[in-house]
């Protein structure tokens, strides 16, 4: 083929899958294999070396969850990926090779529920903190980064809240304080932001959600930009100092772009273990390759949505960044220029008890904990994600307890619209 780029439609169809070696097989096949056959010594030994790509174990790598990084790193503009078994997975993996006991990163307030939990509590069982500081404050951003700090965190479209990050500004600061910035690119997926062109080093996801879109199996996915100096600073001795634990490589000097992948193979899912599964690859392969046309319709059905929500009297407020009304809607044309995703939150007139009632009277709606599903979920994040919070952090988080979430699936727009309308009745009556 040329070297000509192709784009984001081809890529999501093509990147990672040329036809099987062994068997022509168009799609990528389900190598359900544990183990796989080393040519002879010195192969097997070149591959423990990492003289040459392969495949070893499937706790390391395989060929269909390699296929998925290959192909969501191309979507991404990164320089290589590396899926793991869930969205949290990817962001202990993604932090694991920068941090160690002392250190902390500084993340945006407004993130999704668990990753708030897993920021705040479970980071303190490994000896790291994380400071969380309002993003839009980007003198707030400067004071909280000190010595150890190690890592800038956030998402570019902020669940819930309808909150859209200026990465650029945010990247700016990273490259000035020279440390790397990590987006959780969740919400908005590859095709409605590439939060590397806003100066993000590293990019999560959960691609439980919408790069799978079905709703059928929890996965998580790295992506590097290649862009970052790792030695420069001294702070990240794992990438550029001699790794006791990988026969004393210097994975950034032997490695260049490609170290923090390499490192996240052979040390992060070799001895963390969360690893994809050749099954669970296969079902995220097979959504993301209608992704940007679920997007726009996600995108076209929230717009509807919010719309005819901020016309009814029964709504106090409705926070998507797709409305005029919404102060982040400038920052869509810059950070997500086709749209600002499918996912909103809407106020309902009788707090937490009409909230409760309209949830338990929708019949299309899933009531479910989850997003980026083709068909339309609901959720009271107050009673639920984000219950383990305090008031404090559930309004800062955008969850208060008037608030609902919704993730606007791909039915007719006219339906969703009509269960929301059966179901506010029925709440308010
Ligand atoms: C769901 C989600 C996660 C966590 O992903 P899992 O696959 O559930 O572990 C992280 N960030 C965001 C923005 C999410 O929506």
């Amino acid at each position: 083929m040329s070297d000509r780029k192709q784009g984001f439609d081809t890529l999501q169809i093509h990147a990672g899958a040329n036809p099987d070696a062994a068997t022509g097989a168009r799609q990528v096949p389900i190598y359900q294999s544990t183990a796989f056959v080393f040519k002879d010594a010195d192969h097997a030994a070149r591959l423990f070396n990492l003289q040459e790509v392969g495949f070893i174990y499937s706790r390391l790598t395989n060929p269909t969850v390699m296929a998925l990084a290959e192909r969501i790193t191309h979507l991404e503009g990164g320089a290589g990926g590396v899926c793991c078994s869930s969205g949290h997975a990817a962001q202990i993996m993604a932090l694991y090779p920068l941090m160690m006991p002392g250190r902390n990163i500084v993340a945006s307030t407004r993130l999704y529920g668990g990753t708030y939990a897993q920021f705040q509590h479970v980071f303190k069982r490994f000896g790291w903190e994380c400071t969380f500081v309002d993003f839009d404050d980007l003198d707030a951003v400067k004071a909280a980064i000190n010595d150890d700090t190690r890592a800038i965190f956030c998402e570019s479209i902020a669940n819930p809240g309808g909150y859209i990050t200026d990465l650029d500004a945010i990247g700016d600061v990273a490259r000035e304080a020279g440390l790397p910035l990590i987006v959780d690119n969740t919400s908005a997926t590859p095709y409605l932001c590439n939060p590397i062109k806003h100066g993000a080093t590293l990019v999560v996801h959960s691609t439980t959600k919408y790069l799978t879109g079905n709703g059928t199996v929890t996965g998580g996915c790295i992506v590097d930009s290649g862009t970052f100096d790792w030695s420069a600073s001294g702070k990240f001795p794992s990438l550029s100092d001699p790794e006791p634990a990988y026969h004393g490589l210097k994975f950034h000097e032997a490695l260049g772009p490609m170290a923090f992948t390499f490192h996240s193979i052979a040390i992060g899912l070799r001895d963390l273990g969360m690893t994809m599964n050749p099954q669970g690859a296969h079902y995220t392969l097979m959504g993301i390759e209608t992704l940007s046309l679920r997007m726009q319709k996600h995108v076209e059905n929230a717009v509807k949505v919010a719309k005819w929500l901020e016309a009814d009297d029964r709504i106090e407020t409705v926070t998507y960044a797709g409305l005029e009304s919404s102060p982040y809607h400038d920052r869509v044309a810059k950070i997500c220029p086709r749209g600002a995703g499918g996912l909103f939150t809407f106020a309902v007139k009788g707090g937490y008890e009409n909230c409760v009632k309209l949830i338990d009277a929708v019949e299309l709606f899933s009531h479910v904990a989850n997003l980026g599903d083709a068909r339309s979920l609901i959720i009271h994040s107050a009673s639920t994600t984000h219950r383990q919070l305090t008031d404090e952090q559930r309004a800062a988080a955008g969850a208060g307890d008037n608030v609902v979430r919704v993730s606007i699936g791909i039915e007719d727009a006219d339906d969703i619209i009509a269960d929301l309308d059966q179901a506010l009745t029925k709440a308010l009556a």
